[in-house]
């Protein structure tokens, strides 16, 4: 392991260990990600006794500010692009009723029992006797290897004393595409309720990591298999299922949504637009009909999925900002370029999308490719194809007409001065029509065009000009 340990700071904190006749090691998550070669700037370190003293000590060798945290009895520094932490080993207590535990100072072997995953509980000594050497005791590096998340302790107790940890394994197996060890899975689906002593926001956060991972449908699998997706996220369980009347059915919208959510997650890193790909048909429950003689139907979910965002978001504790408008925005129109797609496409319907979709067009494009799930690969072809066309038309109809981020060339305020009116119904309705004149293709996207259309439009209402 001594290979491992290649940046300068390991032998510092060598040295600052033999210095204070004290014991320190590497542990969790640093050690980990270093077998799994994955680049880590946080590293941990458990010392036996103080962890505040020796950061102080290590601080001082360093010349850098230490962060202390009196409270928790830990400490924490910055150096060059690493954060390091530092805490005494302890052993630690759980009651029945709170995820905090009792804690007493402990020896390296209690502090590894306390982890979560045998692979989070490794540890790699940093004192002289056995320098670089793996402290291992839970077979962390053979689950490493079996791709496997798995419990140091009984994993009913694990789950039970904090369930966090169960968002915590699932989070994992998919950020690492691993497995969950099936006593554990079995632990998960039995303690799933024991979710409800955690706050909103910490299952948020473990959920956004699910999201982000190369792979979620991992995870989501995992929430809906346990039930705890049920618990935390109704609206989406809900998607699962396929009903049949008349021998015939819909697709699971579930899985469809999972489809997506991977495919999308090929192209884009972006959180909001993840969340987007979940929520696009989170409605198709709420306006399921089957109409005999056509089928299943379910008109409007865009409208109605629209509508269930900020709901969503508040419940979640997400954001309720511009993330959450541009989650409601891409829900609203995500039918409207496969529509296009479908259609002869006209140029007023391409600038109409444009408008609509302003600065958000790409990230609209990008949910519709990823929404294209069938397995007939001849209509995925004719889809992608008809894509392409759209895209071309996008890109021209946007070179020609500069709709994106457009406004019309006639204010409301232009129209007030010009007939000398106070603000009104009748303003509204000349901004609008000028408006769909231009994005029907009516007339030119020009002032002098617009004015001409204005005065005739305001003769309509018996304006004229004011002298
Ligand atoms: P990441 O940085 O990707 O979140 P990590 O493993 O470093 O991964 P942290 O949350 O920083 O995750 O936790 C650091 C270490 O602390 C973990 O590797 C694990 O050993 C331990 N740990 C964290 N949370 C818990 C928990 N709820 N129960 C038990 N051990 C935990």
């Amino acid at each position: 392991m001594e290979e491992h340990l290649n940046h300068p700071v390991f032998k510092m904190l060598a040295a600052v260990a033999a210095q204070n006749n004290s014991e320190a090691y590497v542990i969790g998550g640093y050690v980990r990600d270093l077998l799994l070669h994955r680049p880590s700037k946080d590293i941990d370190i458990v010392v036996l006794g103080n962890g505040i003293d020796f950061a102080e000590a290590v601080g001082k060798q360093l010349k850098t500010k230490v962060a202390v945290f009196k409270n928790f009895g830990t400490a924490m520094l910055k150096y060059k692009d690493l954060e390091i932490e530092f805490v005494g080993a302890r052993k630690e207590s759980y009651r029945a009723d709170s995820r905090k535990p009792i804690v007493e100072n402990g020896t390296i072997e209690d502090d590894q029992l306390r982890r979560d995953f045998t692979i989070n509980a490794m540890a790699i000594s940093l004192n002289e006797a056995n320098y670089g050497e793996l402290i291992d005791p839970f077979g962390g590096l053979a689950d490493l290897d079996a791709r496997l998340i798995k419990t140091p302790l009984d994993p009913e107790i694990t789950f039970s004393d904090d369930p966090l940890r169960m968002m915590r394994a699932i989070r994992f197996a998919s950020q690492l595409n691993f497995n969950i060890d099936e006593a554990a899975l079995k632990a998960i689906s039995k303690q799933k309720d024991r979710v409800a002593i955690l706050s909103k926001e910490r299952i948020t956060d473990e959920l956004n990591k699910i999201i982000l991972s190369p792979i979620p449908s991992v995870g989501f699998n995992y929430l809906f298999d346990t039930g705890l997706l049920k618990i935390i996220f109704p609206q989406m369980a809900n998607l699962y299922g396929v009903e049949v009347i008349n021998g015939k059915g819909h697709k699971d919208n579930f899985y469809h949504t999972l489809q997506v959510l991977d495919n999308i997650a090929l192209h884009t890193n972006d959180l909001w637009l993840r969340w987007a790909a979940i929520l696009h048909d989170i409605a198709k429950p709420a306006t399921k009909r089957f109409e005999e003689g056509h089928g299943w139907t379910f008109h409007g979910h865009e409208d109605r999925g629209a509508r269930m965002v900020p709901q969503i978001f508040a419940q979640l504790k997400l954001p309720m900002n511009e993330k959450m408008k541009f989650v409601q925005k891409l829900v609203q129109l995500h039918l409207r370029p496969i529509v296009l797609a479908q259609e002869v496409v006209t140029d007023s319907a391409v600038r109409r999308l444009l408008f609509d979709a302003g600065e958000d067009i790409d990230s609209l494009m990008t949910l519709c490719n990823a929404d294209v799930t069938t397995k007939n690969e001849y209509k995925v072809k004719k889809y992608r194809n008809n894509f392409e066309l759209v895209k071309q038309k996008l890109k021209d109809v946007e070179e020609r007409d500069k709709i994106r981020n457009w406004q019309p060339p006639i204010s409301g305020n232009d129209i007030m001065n010009y007939f000398g009116l106070s603000a009104g119904k009748e303003v509204g309705l000349i901004k609008n029509a000028i408006r769909e004149a231009i994005l029907e293709g009516e007339i030119k996207n020009s002032y002098d065009e617009a004015v001409q259309f204005m005065l005739k439009k305001a003769e309509e209402y018996g304006l004229r000009p004011k002298e």
